[in-house]
């Protein structure tokens, strides 16, 4: 697997001017870290849209509930898995974040397409989220640990403001291997377009379809409802399967496996098999560890739009990568 080096190795730095460049970079990741700890979670610090788009979100999928009709359910089931198996799981989460496998541009375009139209944010912000998570999991810095809290780390997290130039830095120490790539640029800049583009799709399909309630049955079942299932299916790998289940591997977090939020998260629920040997593209370790999420990798690759897939599943008690500084995982972060 190519690793990125998000900064030079020790031996790169023998010269006397080269010190101090590497300490600031170093004390810069450090101040970037801190804007993720949770103590800025406050009033005046919330991220309003953010806040307010979870709320519509979560009343929409309420409210569909009085606008039944097959054809919108059908629509939600099949966005629900085209966005989170496709999008998050094999695009933002096996590809992007650990190069897990390399994409013919086609496929690429079409995976982060669907993480796009999730709403889980940009395929940047969450590749550079995810893998300071994989850096400092559970300890202080982890954006999302369970043991800072229960609720925050399924969901307050997500509400803590960042401004730009943060997260501008943030993408030059976690993403650098990407951020100035031009599919990313493309979605980093039309990403709300997407969302709320896809929401006026369907309300129009709907209305074409059945007139004004079909129009809304469509819309709260089709985004609404499904990516309300979508964001809490992704925050139960945040917070569940770091609390309870069975382990394969021992790892310094405390990743588990958890069955249902395998179901759920279509194979992310390995949790533990996923912290221990993250570059491994198949989530699933053993016999009965379910991963829907492969199937689609081994499809993609039968058709030739996936190749250098890593599927080499590690014998059982096999040293796990290392972890959370994961110098194997597709990322180098030095302490
Ligand atoms: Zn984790
Ligand atoms: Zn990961």
């Amino acid at each position: 697997m190519a690793s990125v080096i998000l900064e030079q190795p020790p031996e790169n730095q023998s010269t006397v001017t080269a010190q101090p460049k590497k300490s600031k970079k170093r004390e810069e990741r450090e101040q970037i870290i801190c804007k993720f700890h949770k103590e800025n979670l406050k009033w005046s610090n919330v991220d309003w849209v953010i806040l307010l788009w979870m709320a519509g979100i979560h009343i929409g999928a309420v409210a569909a509930f009085f606008f039944i009709s097959w054809q919108a359910v059908v629509t939600c089931l099949v966005l629900h898995w085209a966005t989170a198996s496709i999008g998050i799981c094999l695009g933002y989460h096996r590809y992007l974040s650990h190069k897990s496998m390399k994409l013919r541009a086609p496929a690429e375009f079409f995976v982060l397409l669907c993480g796009v139209l999730s709403g889980e944010g940009s395929p940047l912000t969450w590749a550079a989220t995810h893998r300071l998570h994989h850096q400092k999991s559970d300890k202080h810095g982890d954006p999302h640990s369970p043991f800072e809290g229960t609720f925050w780390s399924h969901l307050l997290w997500l509400f803590v403001y960042r401004s730009k130039e943060v997260n501008q830095k943030f993408f030059e120490h976690y993403v650098p291997d990407m951020k100035d790539r031009k599919m990313l640029q493309f979605f980093e800049k039309t990403y709300g377009l997407w969302v709320v583009g896809s929401g006026f799709v369907l309300f129009g399909i709907g209305y074409a379809m059945g007139g004004m309630y079909m129009a809304w049955s469509m819309l709260l079942w089709g985004l609404c409802a499904r990516m309300a299932f979508v964001y809490n299916s992704t925050w139960f790998v945040n917070s569940a399967t770091h609390l309870w289940g069975y382990r394969n591997y021992e790892t310094t977090d405390q990743s588990k496996n958890l069955w249902w939020v395998a179901i759920v998260a279509y194979g992310e629920g390995w949790h533990n098999n996923h912290h221990a040997h993250p570059s491994v593209a198949p989530a699933g370790h053993r016999k009965w560890e379910f991963d829907i999420t492969w199937w689609s990798i081994k499809a993609l690759r039968a058709i030739g739009q996936a190749y250098d897939v890593n599927d080499r599943i590690p014998q059982k008690n096999a040293e796990p990568e290392v972890d959370p500084e994961p110098g194997k995982n597709g990322i180098v972060v030095a302490k």
